[in-house]
């Protein structure tokens, strides 16, 4: 824990139940396992692609996917993306390196990456993808969250040292990643807090989980935190990581996001 910051708010846990087959909207998600073998299982409702499973896997980074017109698949960056964070079976320093991680794909990305608070929410495959708030509905905040392998139906599996998934949402010509989970491996207690070595750092695994969450695919050169099996060395985002997130970034401007109402007759 970060003792110069004060403790963050509890959130109430996703109260909303929306079913995630709706006409008209493709919900995809993605999985990256870090270091080890990548899972295989899909969440309810969701399409999985493979990471780095494609014939052209690049060098320098790859997108998870790409946009009607050939764009990489992104998150609206003038909008904050929220996330919270699962209290309950986080390892020490957990917070500090989930807000660390944030700092650092901020900046490389430009987008505002806000952790908002705790919340006792558990990961599940079937997790509603907006909430209603004292504003209106919203698409749910990411949930960073340490559970056992296979929690909630997620696609963790036993030697993973996590998984993402995030969401991409289409609605006509609007399409953006809006939500998502990050799924860390409890049972992994060979893992240390920090960003001392790709090896064995949650700070690495989260960098990595993080770039899938923020629109990146696996790539084959073991120098990028988004290789698959990253081995050893410092952690530390390479020049393809850092090329890949300015892609996925601001840079490109603002991206037309479905509304979180859009043909769930939410009102
Ligand atoms: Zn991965």
């Amino acid at each position: 824990m970060d003792a110069t910051r004060p403790p963050l708010p509890r959130l109430a846990a996703a109260a909303a139940a929306v079913t995630l087959a709706v006409a008209g909207v493709v919900v995809a998600a993605i999985t990256g396992g870090g270091p080890g073998p990548e899972p295989a299982a899909a969440p309810a409702g969701a399409t999985t692609v493979a990471s780095g499973s494609g014939p052209a896997r690049a060098v320098g980074w790859a997108p998870w996917d790409r946009d009607a017109a050939g764009r990489p698949l992104r998150w609206d960056p003038c909008t904050p993306v929220r996330f919270v964070l699962r209290a309950d079976g986080a390892p020490p320093g957990a917070e500090a390196d989930l807000a660390e991680a944030l700092r650092r794909l901020a900046a490389a990305t430009g987008h505002d990456l806000h952790l908002v608070g705790t919340t006792d929410e558990a990961p599940a495959a079937d997790r509603p993808l907006v909430v209603r708030t004292a504003e209106g509905w919203r698409w749910a905040p990411v949930l960073v969250a340490w559970a056992a392998p296979g929690a909630g139906g997620t696609p963790l599996g036993p030697h993973d040292r996590g998984v993402a998934v995030p969401v991409a949402v289409r609605d006509g010509d609007r399409h953006a990643l809006v939500t998502g989970q990050l799924v860390l491996n409890a049972a992994r207690t060979d893992l240390r807090p920090g960003f001392g070595d790709r090896a064995d750092a949650w700070g690495a695994t989260l960098l990595h989980e993080l770039g899938h969450l923020l629109g990146l695919d696996h790539v084959d050169d073991p120098a990028q935190l988004m290789a698959a099996a990253p081995g050893a060395g410092p952690v530390a985002l390479g020049s393809g990581d850092l090329a890949g997130l300015a892609a996925v970034g601001a840079d490109g401007g603002c991206v037309a996001t479905p509304s979180p109402t859009v043909g769930r007759g939410l009102g």
